[in-house]
């Protein structure tokens, strides 16, 4: 089946831009490597005190490192957006100023979509933390050529106290970038900077699952950006996934795309889980389970 003219304009200025719609600029100069992380901290040298008043659970052998967690897991985009042009290019609030309610993200060279990776690996990451109790909700049910959206608001709305689902203690937009410059290759995890009125609630507590996810990151093998942010991390204030939380939420570009070397890990299952794993170890590392 053959793309309409149109939708085919649409996917290319989607590529060059990148998939968090960067609104381009000078790439920043390489980072330095972040040192490797400490492993996580366990429970098992933790030995309760005789004067605690409250019962422990740390001996309860059907205790979970993270019952009671809720996690907020964003799969960016959706498969079907770039057969649904004008519904995502409508405009929607992203924080005190209107952007574009989705984009259609970025793929490899060889055509495999942002949206089905982002898909695959908040599948595998969900996985991963229900079997550590936690409980996590999705901002989208399924990857379909067939869908589109949600727009970004709703995707950072999604898990607020007061929204329509549990409140989470924690939010992750999962996405990968698209980067045609030379050399640029790693991860970047974005955090909320300071926009007044919208992210003052979050911008702490965001900095901090940043910091420990961009650990969590590099103990599992990945390389921080060349191109993004400093070791790592990067900081904007015109995402409305990010602006539109009052959860602790960070966006986590898992790697570049358009990197062949990169691509090839991103395609492959183990690569995913390996990325699974990272983002799980952080949602642990976060909430002390
Ligand atoms: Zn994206």
């Amino acid at each position: 089946m053959s793309l309409r003219p149109g939708v085919g304009l649409l996917l290319v200025a989607a590529l060059t831009a990148g998939c968090a719609g960067d609104p381009g600029g000078a790439p920043a100069a390489p980072a330095a490597p972040a040192a490797p992380a400490a492993p996580p901290a366990t429970a098992s040298g933790e030995a309760s005190s005789p004067a605690d008043a409250t019962p422990s659970h740390a001996d309860d052998p059907d205790r979970r490192p993270l019952d009671g967690a809720v996690i907020v897991l964003d799969p960016g985009h959706q498969l079907g957006n770039r057969r649904h042009g004008a519904e995502i290019g409508a405009p929607v609030d992203a924080g005190g100023f209107t952007k574009e309610c989705n984009t259609t993200g970025t793929a490899t060279g060889t055509g495999y979509p942002e949206a089905t990776f982002t898909w695959q690996v908040a599948v595998a990451t969900r996985r991963m933390l229900r079997r550590l109790g936690a409980r996590v909700v999705m901002t989208r049910q399924r990857n379909s050529d067939a869908d589109w959206g949600p727009c970004v608001d709703e995707r950072g709305r999604l898990g607020n106290p007061g929204g329509p689902g549990p409140r989470a203690d924690a939010k992750i937009s999962i996405h990968a970038d698209g980067s045609y410059a030379g050399g640029a290759v790693g991860f970047h995890v974005i955090r909320p900077g300071d926009l007044p009125g919208w992210t003052d609630d979050v911008e702490a507590d965001s900095a901090r699952l940043a910091t420990v996810l961009r650990d969590a990151l590099v103990a599992r093998g990945f390389a921080p950006s060349t191109y993004r942010g400093e070791a790592g991390i990067d900081v904007r204030t015109d995402l409305g996934t990010l602006n539109h939380s009052d959860v602790p939420v960070v966006m986590a570009e898992l790697g570049n795309m358009r990197d062949p070397g990169e691509a090839a890990v991103m395609e492959s299952r183990q690569g995913r889980q390996r990325y699974a794993r990272a983002l799980a170890d952080a949602v642990r590392a976060y909430l002390g389970g």
